[in-house]
């Protein structure tokens, strides 16, 4: 039974994901999302953790109506490549937003939400998604 094993792994992750902390490569000079060991640019493995803002903007999204088994409660439900403003891409899932009012261009903010429960226990994790910044603040 691997549910005792799964536990630090889900723990560890979402201490990562809460902080919104990706890695910047000292080779490149790329930063990206979420952390790994290597640079997804080029493969230098020269790489720093880094608190990144957690505001941007849409670069592009679509909506997912058919999605794999385990998300499909959730459906329909957006998925976008965010820009933030220090210029990391992020895919992430929209919320707070119907589909058909989603921009490309559009001001979102991190959130974090629960994004799947898992076993009878419930053990739940999080995950980082991104909503519309109120226009009028
Ligand atoms: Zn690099």
């Amino acid at each position: 039974m691997s549910y005792m094993r799964s536990v630090p792994r889900v723990w560890r992750e979402r201490i990562i994901k809460y902080r919104l902390i990706g890695g910047a490569c000292k080779d490149c000079g790329k930063t990206f999302y979420p952390y790994r060991k290597a640079c997804p640019v080029c493969g230098s493995e020269n790489v720093e953790q880094k608190k990144l803002p957690e505001t941007g903007v849409i670069e592009t999204f679509s909506v997912v109506r058919s999605p794999p088994t385990e998300f499909v409660s959730q459906a329909p439900y957006i998925v976008a490549i965010v820009r933030l403003d220090d210029g990391t891409l992020v895919p992430a899932q929209i919320t707070d937003v119907e589909p058909d009012e989603v921009r490309e261009g559009m001001r979102v903010e991190a959130v974090f939400r629960k994004y799947r429960e898992q076993g009878e226990k419930g053990i739940i994790e999080y995950g980082i998604k991104f909503r519309p910044v109120v226009s009028n603040e």
